[in-house]
Formats: C-alpha cells, structure tokens, sequence
C-alpha cells in the first residue's frame, strides 16, 4: 500500500439503508470501515427526501437491535399485526378476502414493523456517531479505483486517496461501483411506477397492512403510527404520471376509490413521490477485492416490501464472511472468500425476485381465467394451516440459513 493513502480495512461506497447498517456491522466485527456517499448527510433525512416507508421484517429488526439502531426509533415502529390480500377493481369497494396472515398464529411477535424511511436514516447516522471505526464521508464521490493484487486504492473527489483490502458498492441501482467493475446485469422494465403518499383515516388500523391486487397492479395500504397508513399504489407510468398531476381534490378522489370505506374518513396528506419500477439483478456479486450489497446487486418489485430486507440480509451474510475470514487470517477481499457471500446470497435474491415478479404479472390484469386461476390458489393457501405459517414465516425472515445478526447472535 501507498505511504500517502489513508487506509482502511473496507470502503463501502453508499451510505444508504444497506450501506450504513454495513458499516455499523464491520465495526462491531472489529474493522476499520469508511463509507462515501454523494448526498450531504442532511440532505437525505430531510423529509421531503424519501417519502416511503419500509416493511422490517422481524429478523431484519434483530439486527437492528443488535446493531444499536432500533433504540433510536423508539415511537417510530408500527407493528404489522395481520397482513390481508384480496383481489379486487377501483370502486369495488367490499373486495373478497382471499388470505389472512394473523401474527397469533406464529406466536406473540408481530409479523414486522413499518418505519419511515427518513426515521430509519436518522437511527442509522445517531447509531454511527456513537461508533469506534467508522468515518463517514459525505459528500463525497469516487473518482477512479484500481484493484492491485494486494488491496484496491480509490481517489476520492476531494483529493484525498483511500486504500483498503475491500472495496463495496452498495450504491443503489445505478451503482457505480457495479459499472465501472463491468458487472452485467439481467433484467426489465415493468412499465409501471409505484406512487406513494401517506394518508390520515377516521379509524385505527390496528397494525393491518392490506394489500389489494388491482388490474394495473398492487395497491398496498401500510400501517404507520397513528391514524396514518402509507399507500404504495402500482400504476402503469403513463397513468401514475397523470395522477400525481392530478390537484388535491382529483388525487383524494382517486385514492378513495381505491381505499374503500374500511378505516372511516380518509384523505392523502404531504407530498406525492413516485418510482420507477423494474427488475435488475447483478450477475455477480463479487469480483476481486469488490462485492455488491443491497438494490447495487439485485432491485425488485415492491410488492412484498421485501428489497430492503434482502439487502439487509445480504449485510448481515457479508459481515459473517468478513468476520470469520478474519478471525482464521484470510485475505478479506480474495475471490475465496467473496465466493462465500455470493453463494450465500444468489439464490435467495434470485428466487424471492422472480416470486415478486410473477406475482405481478399474475395479478397485475383483469383477465377473467387468470382473476379465477389467482383466486383459487390464494383462497388453497389461506385454507392450509401450514402453508399460511410457511408463508408467514417466510415474510418475517426467518427460513433458511440465516446469518449471526439475523439470529440475534453477537458476530
Ligand atoms: C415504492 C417502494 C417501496 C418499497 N418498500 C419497501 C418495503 O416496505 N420494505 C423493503 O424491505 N423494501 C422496500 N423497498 C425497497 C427498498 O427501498 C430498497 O431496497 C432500499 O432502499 C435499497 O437500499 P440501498 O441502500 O441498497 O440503496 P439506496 O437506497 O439506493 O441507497 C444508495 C446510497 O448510495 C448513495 N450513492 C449512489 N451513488 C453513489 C456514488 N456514485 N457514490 C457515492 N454514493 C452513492 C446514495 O446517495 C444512497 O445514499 C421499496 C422500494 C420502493 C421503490
């Protein structure tokens, strides 16, 4: 390594939902960890930001737990008690309930927790301040990198130069990191954009989160706390352009139409956010001294408000593989040990990616064999006790083989 260099043992280049808890977890693993992102740190907990709010399941919430961050968000998590679906068209206001997801019949936890976005950033940055081994810079950008066969070195916008064993992108989607280490990636468009606003209804939701699969696509109704909800509401781009051009009476009523009469009174509040929605999976995750985590590797449909806790649970595998690499003295950043994580790590991804982008495209028409085909398969798994419980299970994180942090367990 260079006598000039600042060095670390990991960059991670993104300091974002994935990228932070990362850091946090090096750190308690005992390394020395430096995370880049572009954005000004005040700038993203800004609320205008990010107007979402995120599904944690509840092994996600372990590592959170473990990591520091939940005690931050005391007065932030809405439990999610039940989870209802049904399929239904705009103005149908009594939609059929198709499966019932009840946490009692798992046990007494809840299924997960709702957090706002711009709140979860706040817990990450509050728990980072008070950690040893962690230095965070913001804004800040990458100008080059170049793996060397002994550790990777990166020129920062600043000026100043890094090296370490171990370069991550966790940069989102357009990752940089990903393109400029010539990682391809698979995927579409799904041609539609996923709007989200908050609402304020008459009645409490009692931690019910309703998912309605409409003729354009999902419309999901997240409970927040208070007598708030979050809608995610999947239109085809054209139209959801259309409506968040709409002024506030024309989007109320649009809304309405939608969210039925169930919670009372209800109107949107606060602003409209829209995103586009596609698949994008890496086809590597790792390359020498270089490994993705997070929406960097794979993006998915929002529908099962599950890209967050894959991308968590892609940094919970990672700090496992980091940890254990090191406590028998290999080299962090060799392709041996990058293998592990991506081993670990594809088929989940890959196999919840292509549930959620079936499950679109199954329910996203109104094509009366397929409305029929849908209905009988959803009302099969709500008649069978143990498939209801599977999947259940599934949404709370907690099949397969799961890291240490998803398991409560110290790394
Ligand atoms: C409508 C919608 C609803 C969703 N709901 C849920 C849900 O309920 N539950 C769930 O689990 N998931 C949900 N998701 C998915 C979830 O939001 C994403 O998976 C998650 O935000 C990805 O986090 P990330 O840190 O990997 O990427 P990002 O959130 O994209 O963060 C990337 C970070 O990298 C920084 N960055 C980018 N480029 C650079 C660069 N070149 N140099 C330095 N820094 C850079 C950015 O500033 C940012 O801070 C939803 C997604 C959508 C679209």
């Amino acid at each position: 390594m260079s006598g000039d260099a600042a060095n670390f043992d990991v960059i991670i280049v993104g300091g974002g939902l994935a990228g932070l808890p990362l850091a946090l977890a090096l750190a308690q693993g005992g390394f020395q960890v430096a995370v880049i992102d572009v954005l000004d740190p005040a700038e993203d907990v800004d609320p205008d930001f990010d107007g979402r709010v995120s599904s944690i399941a509840d092994a996600s919430l372990r590592m959170l737990n473990g990591l520091g961050v939940a005690q931050h968000l005391e007065g932030q998590l809405q439990p999610i008690n039940d989870i209802v679906v049904s399929d239904g068209r705009p103005g149908e206001t009594a939609a059929p309930l198709f499966l019932h997801f009840d946490h009692t019949e798992i046990g007494d936890a809840p299924l997960g927790v709702m957090v706002e976005n711009r709140h979860l950033r706040v817990a990450l940055r509050k728990t980072l301040a008070a950690a040893d081994g962690v230095t965070l810079m913001a804004p800040d950008r990458i100008v080059s990198f170049n793996v060397a066969p002994s550790h990777v070195s990166v020129a920062l916008g600043s000026g100043d130069v890094l090296e370490s064993a171990l370069l991550v992108g966790a940069d989102g989607r357009a990752s940089q990191i990903r393109q400029q280490a010539d990682i391809q990636t698979v995927g579409w468009s799904y041609g539609q954009s996923g709007i989200v606003t908050t609402v304020e209804h008459a009645l409490p939701h009692d931690g019910v989160a309703q998912e309605y699969f409409l003729p354009s696509g999902p419309f999901a109704v997240l409970p927040m706390v208070g007598n708030r909800s979050s809608l995610v509401w999947t239109e085809e781009t054209e139209l959801a352009d259309a409506l968040l051009g709409l002024d506030d009476d024309g989007f109320a009523a649009e809304c309405a139409k939608r969210f039925g009469p169930y919670l009372g009174e209800m109107k949107p509040v606060g602003p409209r956010w829209s995103y586009p929605l596609s698949l994008q999976l890496a086809r590597d995750y790792v390359c020498p001294r270089i490994a993705l985590v997070g929406d960097a590797a794979h993006g998915i449909h929002p529908l099962a408000g599950q890209g967050l806790n894959l991308g968590l649970r892609d940094v919970a595998a990672l700090a496992d593989v980091l940890v254990d690499a090191q406590r028998v003295g290999l080299d962090i950043g060799a392709l041996v040990t990058l293998h592990r994580y991506e081993r670990w790590r594809r088929f989940d991804n890959v196999s919840l990616a292509i549930a959620c982008d079936g499950l679109n495209r199954l329910f996203s028409n109104d094509v009366t064999p397929l409305r029929l085909l849908r209905d009988m398969g959803l009302g099969l798994v709500n008649r069978i006790g143990p498939a209801r419980r599977f999947f259940m299970r599934l949404a709370g994180g907690g099949v397969g083989d799961l890291p240490r942090l998803m398991k409560g367990e110290p790394l």
